[in-house]
């Protein structure tokens, strides 16, 4: 594929799941554009990140510190204005490199990371908006910090000055998800917290019409992973 056939094609996938977006955004009567689309490059090269770059998009999502490392400063020189979200699981070890290159972090889900983001910050003079992820369907071995423990979690983000602005999911998988998005926003709401991170290439148009504001999305826009 020439490089231009690679944008057009991208640009055939971004307004598949725009227009998608669109449409759920009027059925639940929320303004047009209310949603960011995030695409998910994990496990994709430079190369395949291009085209969606050259397309237009400018939210980008990663799950891992070192890869993001790997691929993301010459992207960022090369097109400055895009915004990097953390949407992994984030080792306390791994928070200054996390806090020096991501621009929106997702993973906030446990007391020692808090810590360790407090002081990345500090370390860094960087400020940055944060997601505290919560498990939402309780499964063991699953990131996310349990929902009994969100209200003393979110506390101790306010004692260290983390900036929390929304809460963020990944319900089970091979289940309905609509009943743990509605939770996830009904804990958003309890806490005044107007931002939610929830929804991915199969789920994402029932999140947007319960009232997601941040889709990750990978296979939609990239294809499956190899
Ligand atoms: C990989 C990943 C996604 C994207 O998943 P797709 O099904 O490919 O859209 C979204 N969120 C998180 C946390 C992920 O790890």
């Amino acid at each position: 594929m020439t490089e231009p056939e690679a944008i057009a094609a991208a640009r055939t996938r971004i307004d598949a799941v725009t227009s998608a977006i669109r449409h759920q955004e009027r059925l639940a009567g929320r303004k047009s554009g209310s949603t960011t689309l995030i695409a998910v490059s994990k496990t994709h090269e430079a190369d395949a990140i291009r085209p969606l770059l050259l397309a237009g998009l400018r939210d980008f999502g990663e799950n891992r510190v070192q890869e993001a490392q790997g691929k993301w400063p010459a992207l960022k020189q090369e097109f400055p204005d895009i915004t990097l979200h953390l949407i992994g699981q984030l080792q306390s070890n791994k928070a200054k490199d996390a806090v020096e290159l991501f621009d929106v972090i997702h993973s906030v889900d446990r007391p020692s990371l808090v810590t360790a983001l407090g002081k990345a910050m500090a370390e860094t003079g960087r400020q940055l908006p944060f997601f505290v992820q919560v498990n939402i369907g309780n499964e063991e071995q699953k990131g996310g910090c349990a929902v009994a423990e969100l209200p003393a979690l979110l506390d101790q983000c306010q004692q260290a000055g983390l900036n929390i602005v929304g809460l963020m999911a990944v319900p089970p998988a091979d289940i309905e998800a609509a009943p743990f998005f509605a939770l996830l926003v009904e804990l958003a709401k309890r806490h005044n917290l107007t931002q939610l991170s929830m929804g991915m290439s199969g789920d994402y148009e029932t999140a947007v019409l319960l009232g997601s504001t941040q889709v990750r999305i990978g296979t939609a826009l990239f294809g499956e992973r190899g």
